[in-house]
């Protein structure tokens, strides 16, 4: 499948639009700031993408320096670091133990065949010998016993402080992948998720991107304030997952927009989804229980590109967003598959929670 040059230059993909932007930014392109950058970027955290488009065009390096440690960016490599370096020193441990042991068998060992020969030297059996022997042996044998029971608890300790190591880090991924206002999984997890498809080509032709952006999301938040855009974005969050299969991945991939990955469903399939969705967020009341303010009704315009129309995941997101532009074009409120011809004429702005 290839894509008109025009369509291509007109939406770049997200390395391109952060490279964009630190080079507009005047922002030395060095990895801690593409770090600090991205992470702007998905926006996991809206006071650093704010606090980033505050510092405008004359970004010094030490202010930059000083965001990401305020924001504690680079952080995420020290964690690993640490988990990293403790694991080692488990495994070191764990080695250690394991030479022991060894040594300690070793000894055992040498000490049976030593006692083995006596005992078969016909000139020097005697019962005193034999006593000897079967003392000397049990002895031995309970020290080896001893020693191994010292080894069992000590891999049972390694084993304990290993899996505490695992589950810090299983609860730090976690962390670094849910979007703490709505839980469902973030921009980064969605990266790696759209990535990931292009890995088992076979079955592109059964997977869809759909993006799904709240219509006049701005207006909502200029009537009623942030808290209740907030309040709205994690409702429509929860309708949505709520409407899916639990296998079906659901990200909130920007302020107001969320992508859906569905797998081993047609496109005719996919876009009964849409419309399902669709159709539940419209019908369902958005009021203020205690006011009796109503916000509603809040909707939702979806774009849906099948993978096996991209040629990777730059271009699939590309497509499925061309798409929801095309629905919004359109009115909005409705879902529009993508279609080769069709056009976005605006480039998305990075800054995805700027206000
Ligand atoms: P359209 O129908 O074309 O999508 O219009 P829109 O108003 O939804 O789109 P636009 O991109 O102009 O505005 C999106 C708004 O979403 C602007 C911003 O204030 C708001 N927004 C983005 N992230 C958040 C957030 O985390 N919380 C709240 N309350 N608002 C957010
Ligand atoms: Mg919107
Ligand atoms: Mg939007």
């Amino acid at each position: 499948m290839t894509t008109a040059p025009a369509l291509k230059a007109q939406i770049p993909d997200i390395a391109g639009q952060i490279t964009y932007a630190m080079r507009t930014m005047g922002v030395a392109p060095i990895p801690r700031n593409y770090e600090l950058f991205y992470e702007a970027y998905i926006g996991s955290n809206p006071a650093l993408t704010r606090d980033l488009a505050a510092l405008g065009n004359r970004a010094t390096q030490e202010e930059l320096d000083a965001i990401a440690q305020q924001h504690a960016i680079h952080g995420q490599a020290r964690i690993f670091e640490a988990a990293h370096i403790k694991l080692i020193n488990e495994l070191d441990g764990v080695m250690r133990l394991l030479r022991q042991e060894q040594t300690s068998l070793d000894s055992y060992n040498k000490l049976l065949g030593e006692t083995y020969e006596r005992i078969n030297n016909k000139h020097t059996t005697s019962a005193d010998l034999l006593r000897n022997a079967v003392q000397l042996l049990q002895e031995a044998t309970g020290d080896t016993m001893a020693h191994g029971e010292k080894t069992v608890e000590g891999f049972a300790r390694k084993s304990e402080e290993m899996d505490q190591v695992r589950r810090e880090l299983d609860e730090y991924k976690r962390i670094a992948n849910t979007d703490s206002l709505t839980r469902l999984a973030n921009r980064r997890a969605f990266d790696d998720k759209l990535v990931s498809l292009y890995d088992n080509p076979m079955a592109l032709s059964l997977t869809s991107l759909i993006i799904a952006d709240i219509d006049h999301f701005k207006r909502i938040n200029d009537t009623f304030g942030h808290p209740v855009g907030d309040k709205i974005l994690a409702t429509v969050a929860s309708i949505i997952r709520s409407n899916l299969r639990r296998d079906v991945f659901v990200a909130r991939t920007g302020g107001e927009e969320f992508a859906i990955i569905v797998e081993g469903q047609t496109e005719d399939e996919a876009l009964q989804i849409c419309e399902r969705i669709r159709r539940v967020l419209e019908t369902t009341p958005f009021k203020n229980s205690k006011t009796g303010v109503n916000y509603g009704p809040v909707t939702i315009s979806l774009g849906l590109c099948m993978a096996s129309e991209a040629a990777d995941a730059g271009e699939l997101y590309s497509r499925a967003d061309v798409a929801l532009y095309s629905a919004k074009s359109a009115g909005r409120n409705r879902t529009m598959r993508f279609e080769e011809g069709m056009k976005k004429d605006f480039v998305k702005s990075w800054l995805i929670y700027k206000k």
